[in-house]
């Protein structure tokens, strides 16, 4: 697979199907970190307020020399955002930490059913696009339920950003979103880096291919058309996982890879229980 490759938004805009993302990367390491992913050729970071590091992503790519219209920037909403002033609030904020002057997409962190706020918050989100201050906006974590109240606003998010990988991946949900073109982003792709990649099916496609179960498993996000930012703090993972573009499975193992779902596969909160 050519490296970097794009995927179309319905909106017209482009993302870079491989990303790298910064949750649980200390806000002291994540310029470096950052940089370093930006230096071997990630271009399109997956940050959050709620990650506490937007300001040394943003000192990353100020430093990068990269011009901005070759990076691909997501950012999301925290949860205590939502409703429609607050979120026009939010995302001058971060902005500000990030020290850009719009992001290529800006998310709905979870969809907080029981809050009743994402409409509200969806409308500050249109604002928000049509201002420029986001390129594409989308969501995140959503029930079926809140994303279908989303679509009958009858603007259909960009994107939705969703827990999958092997042992969790989201068949139906990928189902929904390709139906109205929404673009699915898979987070923990590699499944919090535990029991996905020690699965035995893995590990073996990984050594016909003289791989990695990383990059195995990043490989089967790609050609089933994901969205993906794996992360790492440590440069040679960042390198492997980056190397993973060129990695091409056959049918045979990605359906393989796919018969690997499971009941308890889940890592994460389920969106319909997240209302905190
Ligand atoms: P991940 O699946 O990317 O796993 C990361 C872990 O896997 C690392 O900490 C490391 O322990 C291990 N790892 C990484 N590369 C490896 C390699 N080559 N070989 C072996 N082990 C390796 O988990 P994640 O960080 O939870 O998810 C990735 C990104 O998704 C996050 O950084 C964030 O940007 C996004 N995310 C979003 C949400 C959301 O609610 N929208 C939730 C979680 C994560």
């Amino acid at each position: 697979m050519a490296r970097n490759q794009t995927l179309k938004l319905n909106d017209g805009n482009t993302i870079p199907q491989l990303g790298f993302g910064v949750w649980q990367v200390d806000a002291d390491v994540a310029e470096d970190v950052v940089a370093k992913a930006l230096q071997i050729g990630y271009r399109h970071i997956d940050t959050a307020k709620i990650y506490g590091n937007e300001e040394g992503v943003g000192r990353a790519i100020a430093n990068s020399g990269i011009p901005r219209e070759e990076l691909f920037v997501t950012t999301k909403l925290w949860n205590e955002d939502q409703g429609y002033e607050s979120t026009l609030e939010a995302v001058d904020k971060s902005l500000e930490r990030l020290g850009l002057d719009y992001v290529d997409l800006y998310l709905i962190h979870w969809s907080q059913p029981e809050k009743g706020k994402y409409l509200d918050t969806w409308k500050a989100f249109q604002e928000i696009k049509a201002s420029g201050k986001a390129r594409s906006i989308g969501v995140s974590n959503f029930t079926e339920k809140a994303l279908q109240d989303v679509l009958d606003t009858g603007v259909v998010p960009a994107a939705h950003q969703i827990e999958l990988h092997p042992y969790f991946n989201q068949r139906a949900m990928r189902e929904i979103d390709a139906r109205h073109g929404i673009v699915t982003e898979a987070w923990s792709p590699l499944g919090q880096g535990k029991a996905d990649l020690q699965d035995a099916t893995v590990q073996e496609i990984a050594r016909a291919h003289g791989a990695t179960p990383a990059q195995v498993v990043i490989a089967w996000h790609l050609a089933i058309g994901n969205v993906v930012f794996p992360k790492s703090v440590t440069p040679e993972r960042i390198q492997e996982n980056w190397d993973a573009q060129d990695l091409t499975l056959s049918q045979e193992e990605v359906a393989r890879i796919d018969a690997l779902t499971r009941d308890d596969g889940r890592i994460g909160p389920d969106p319909a229980d997240f209302n905190d």
